[in-house]
């Protein structure tokens, strides 16, 4: 698939209208950084994903959920999809980017988001929490990402000096 965000989905909208309401500010969609974060505030060096439970395999959760028909298809477009996810995680945290990935499964009620968001934005310096709803992953942490073979000669790519900035969306279709 050309984009696994598809286009400003409604938990997008929904966090997004939420940060505003605070009075932070932050770019939508930057091509120019590793999967295109759904967030970005760039003064605080912080990124925030906004994932489908489908689509992001959020686990061991009801919404991702296997297609009856087509298992082998839908499998190996999944297995792509958590591969590049993680991906671009570490390169984001490869550049000194905090990332924060919000499952559209824990953005039903408006407080919930609001603590979210304010632990995260107003961090000082990295805590690395998970939750049922919640992965942070953060450069004091780094977790070395599970890749597969696969994975791991896209990241080996993606550290040849590539900008991100002069072929945005390269990550995608190498995955593609
Ligand atoms: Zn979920």
């Amino acid at each position: 698939m050309a984009r696994v965000h598809g286009k400003d989905t409604a938990p997008e909208l929904f966090v997004r209208q939420t940060a505003h309401s605070l009075g932070y500010r932050f770019r939508i969609h930057r091509a120019d950084l590793p999967g295109r974060p759904d967030m970005v505030f760039p003064s605080r060096k912080k990124v925030i994903f906004i994932h489908g439970c489908f689509w992001h395999r959020h686990k061991e959760c009801k919404r991702a959920s296997v297609p009856q028909t087509r298992q082998e298809y839908w499998l190996k477009k999944f297995a792509l999809n958590v591969a590049r996810d993680k991906l671009n995680v570490a390169a984001l945290i490869e550049a000194g980017w905090e990332v924060l990935v919000l499952w559209e499964c824990g953005l039903r009620n408006r407080d919930s988001v609001v603590r979210e968001l304010r632990t995260f934005l107003e961090a000082p310096t990295s805590e690395c929490v998970s939750t049922p709803s919640l992965t942070r992953a953060c450069p004091a942490a780094r977790p070395a990402p599970t890749l597969t073979r696969r994975g791991d000669e896209v990241l080996a790519r993606q550290r040849q000096g590539r900008k991100y900035s002069k072929q945005p969306g390269r990550a995608d279709r190498a995955n593609s």
